[in-house]
């Protein structure tokens, strides 16, 4: 499989450091706010590499972490503690907040089938080792005590601007707009691993240390928690492309320090979903969670397969009228695996094969998700018997994650939407419903709803679209 490296730049074949076994880490969520549906994006692309990898035979320890602790609003040391701001907005502690929106986090990962994987650790439950590991580098000369706080010392190292496409003035402290000097740092690209000395007299979570009572910094606790549940060899690091610098970039830092050899050989990073007004933001415009989509009618299954249409590589905008457009695509693909659900007999082995090889070409060249996804539609091309046609969609679908069957059956149990035995009224009020939709106007569409629900029948939007039933 070729996979793109963030660190060659370049698409290489992907290799494990144990063959068969890949190490593999993901940035977890700051369990702050809801997730946005960009911040699920990362998380389903990351889902389907892990599968696909899966699927390609290895065996994969996947590893994510929480950030219940340390990372504040500008990613770097500066800014406001996004824990604490998500704690005095809701006017309720940390960690029931963190507690909070991590759940709700599952549950949106339940929603999108994204698989959570089987080591998720939160911050917080490993700040003995954060400290360790701390003072390793502190014994190493890798870092160094400063007005309260301990920072890591980048001109220790032969190199440091990975992922980093900036240029050297724009991370001068200081002069960057909105970030105040940091006079304790040593060189402007330092970074925390301990505060101490904290900015933020209020902060709730404190723990003792050699350097005094204070918190971890945000980057120490991705390498911590993979170098001791993933081993000194990670194979595969994943985040969303904001995560690039400086947090991965600090985080090869602090891991390569400690371990004195190279760490991590190849670095996944998904491009973000913007908005029509541009970066995607919790705070400003409509916050797009999994649940405002479902509120409007949506499918989660139809914002996956939204998601797949498109490479991770690139950015992909996001509006309801591209949503609707992979609504009415994913229906009509569950339309189509419907008409074979009643297939008798066994698939053919050979056509199989020339149907699995389209679709592992697709994914082959750096998960392209689109591709593999036209490899399924020219699946009902072929002149492949409905038996295997039906036995590859439930193989592809074990990495796409559709429930492309389960949407099947549901459809061939509940006949196609609305027939032909409504009285016209009711269809008039179900086209007039449907405009009001596409129009956004959910007020109306709800009145309309009404209306029908008068005339003896229920309404109910579904994955494969709108299934009207007569009240019993
Ligand atoms: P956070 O909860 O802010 O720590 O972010 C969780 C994950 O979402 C990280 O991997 C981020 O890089 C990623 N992310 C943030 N914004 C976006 C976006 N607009 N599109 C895709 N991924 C994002
Ligand atoms: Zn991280």
């Amino acid at each position: 499989m070729k996979l793109y490296n963030s660190l060659t730049r370049t698409k290489d074949e992907f290799f494990t450091h144990t063959p068969g076994r890949v190490e593999m880490y993901t940035c977890g969520p700051t369990v702050y706010h809801y997730a946005h549906i960009g911040n699920l994006r990362s998380y389903i692309m990351e889902d389907i590499l892990e599968k696909y990898l899966r699927y390609s035979g290895y065996d994969v320890n996947r590893v994510m972490n929480i950030t219940d602790v340390g990372h504040l609003t500008s990613d770097g040391d500066t800014g406001d503690d996004k824990m604490l701001k998500g704690a005095k907005r809701e006017h309720k502690t940390v960690m029931e907040i963190a507690k909070f929106y991590t759940d709700a986090f599952f549950a949106d990962c339940k929603k999108l089938n994204i698989a959570i994987p089987k080591t998720v650790v939160p911050a917080t439950s490993y700040i003995g080792e954060f400290i360790r590991v701390i003072q390793v580098l502190l014994d190493k000369g890798y870092a160094y005590e400063s007005g309260g706080n301990i920072y890591f010392d980048t001109s220790k190292l032969d190199k440091y601007y990975v992922f980093n496409d900036f240029d050297e003035e724009d991370l001068e402290v200081g002069v960057r707009e909105g970030v105040e000097a940091d006079g304790n740092k040593r060189n402007k690209t330092d970074f925390v691993l301990w505060f101490t000395k904290s900015k933020f007299e209020d902060q709730e979570l404190k723990w003792e240390s050699p350097w005094g009572v204070g918190y971890p910094g945000w980057h120490i606790e991705c390498s911590c928690i993979s170098l001791k549940n993933n081993g000194e060899y990670l194979d595969l690091h994943c985040g969303g492309i904001d995560n690039a610098f400086p947090h991965h970039t600090n985080e090869i830092a602090q891991s390569e320090a400690y371990l004195g050899h190279k760490w991590c050989s190849q670095w996944f990073h998904v491009h973000h979903l913007n908005t029509d007004g541009g970066k995607m933001s919790k705070s400003k415009g409509e916050f797009l969670t999994v649940s405002l989509l479902e509120q409007k009618g949506y499918d989660p299954m139809v914002y996956r397969f939204f998601c797949l249409q498109s490479h991770y590589r690139r950015s992909l905008v996001f509006s309801y009228p591209n949503l609707d457009n992979a609504a009415t695509a994913y229906s009509k693909l569950v339309a189509k695996v419907a008409a074979l659900l009643g297939a008798q007999g066994t698939p053919d082995e050979e056509a199989c094969n020339q149907l699995r090889s389209d679709f592992r070409a697709a994914m082959d060249n750096d998960l392209n998700t689109s591709l593999a996804i036209t490899a399924v539609y020219n699946l009902f091309k072929s002149d492949a018997d409905s038996a295997t046609k039906l036995a590859m969609i439930k193989e592809f679908d074990s990495v796409l994650s559709l429930n492309l069957i389960e949407a099947a059956k549901k459809l061939s149990q509940q006949g196609s939407g609305y027939d032909e035995e409504l009285p016209q009224e009711v269809t008039e009020l179900l086209e007039k419903r449907k405009a009001a939709r596409k129009e956004k106007n959910f007020a109306l569409a709800d009145e309309l709803r009404d209306k029908i629900a008068e005339l003896g029948y229920t309404v109910e939007e579904t994955r494969q679209g709108t299934i009207v039933r007569k009240k019993d």
